[in-house]
């Protein structure tokens, strides 16, 4: 009887492809040529930050990059399922700007695989929250979408009331260290109990320079966090 059901739903709302509309095994999953466009982040790669390395380098198995070597990344871990490109960017542009949740699923199950073997242990996943000017104008935060069914996965407390965002002007174009000032003092932590002593994921559609995830990590470790790793769909790959 289950099966039937099943299979009735399927008939109603076939599983497809949500770039490209082909059929496929599971709602959210990609066609095999689809996914074989995304540039996927895996091995060889920094074991703390998620930096991308050439994939012809044998490193070993707790390679680092040489920011992470130097000790400036002061966040636990930092993952991202893909990189920046033209691909992703078709994807992520429109679910930011456009409400277009057919690529929920998608972003947040590869958002789950970037982490999945690092093996956390996650008490509270944090969105990285928006100005409120901001999520009055889109209404939604594309953050918290996301991070919605990661916390489900890790059975982690999804926080979007402890930390508030001050507006700035759009960041644009700017180099590293303009966005780190940019994003200095931005986020207040309205709630210590929810921070204090706890192991935090924070989420992200997309990591630029990486200033919003280290500025918010700082806010957080002052608050008390116990340990903060970091997760976003694509992330622009400098050179290093
Ligand atoms: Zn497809
Ligand atoms: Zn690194």
């Amino acid at each position: 009887m289950v099966n039937f059901f099943k299979r009735l739903i399927e008939f109603l709302y076939p599983p497809l492809c949500p770039v490209c509309g082909e059929f496929v095994g599971m709602h959210g999953n990609l066609c095999a040529k689809c996914w074989s466009e995304f540039n996927w982040i895996s091995n060889p790669k920094c074991y703390k930050c998620g930096y991308p390395f050439p994939a012809d380098l044998d490193l070993g198995l707790k390679p680092l990059c040489p920011h992470c070597a130097a000790g400036e990344c002061d966040l636990d871990f930092i993952r991202s399922a893909c990189v920046y490109d033209d691909v992703s960017k078709n994807i992520m542009l429109p679910f930011k700007h456009a409400s277009c949740l057919k690529y929920q699923t998608l972003m947040s199950n590869a958002m789950i695989n970037s982490l999945r073997d690092l093996n956390l242990d996650i008490d509270v996943v944090l969105p990285v929250p928006l100005a409120y000017k901001r999520l009055f104008k889109r209404g939604y935060n594309q953050a918290t979408l996301l991070a919605r069914p990661i916390a489900k996965y890790f059975n982690a407390v999804l926080d979007v009331d402890s930390i508030s965002r001050k507006y700035r002007h759009d960041m644009g174009h700017k180099s590293a260290k303009q966005r780190r000032e940019n994003v200095h003092g931005v986020f207040d932590v309205l709630n210590t109990k929810n921070i204090s002593g706890k192991k935090i994921l924070l989420v992200d559609d997309v990591m630029t320079s990486g200033a919003t995830f280290y500025e918010l990590n700082r806010v957080l470790r002052r608050a008390g966090a116990s340990a903060v790793y970091a997760v976003s769909f694509c992330r622009v790959v400098h050179a290093i």
